[in-house]
């Protein structure tokens, strides 16, 4: 369950969006959760570069520095997480905190979504299309 920061272009909020899998990214567009809109730009390269630690982060954004990470366990996505959150130098906030402590306690990502129902966007909330 990877993790990116996004910038929504329409309404200007900080997106959080926790990816089922590695392959959903290149498949799925993000969405922002508050507004619905799809004209988001990553903020990974953004914070990176602010932190003059380019490269390392660039690291945490390969897949393959994931080696040692079980997307099956999700002891090790937990530790993995928290790993990515201190790299980021950012508190992600209460969500993630949540999202790792309940897969910290043994939870499958599945019934961490089901227990958390604004996880992923998708907040109830209509389109305005
Ligand atoms: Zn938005």
């Amino acid at each position: 369950m990877p993790i990116y920061e996004y910038r929504c272009n329409k309404c200007r909020r900080r997106v959080t969006i926790f990816w089922r899998s590695f392959s959903e990214i290149g498949e799925a567009l993000p969405r922002c959760s508050f507004c619905g809109g799809e004209d988001l730009t990553r903020l990974v390269s953004r914070v990176a570069v602010a932190k003059s630690e380019e490269s390392h982060l660039e690291d945490l954004a390969d897949p393959s520095s994931l080696a040692g990470l079980d997307e099956n366990d999700p002891k090790s996505m937990a530790r993995w997480m928290r790993k990515m959150s201190r790299e980021m130098g950012e508190d992600l906030g209460p969500e993630f905190d949540e999202v790792v402590d309940r897969l910290e306690s043994g939870q499958s990502p599945e019934e961490v979504e089901e227990a958390i129902p604004d996880l992923g966007g998708e907040p109830g909330a209509e389109s305005e299309f």
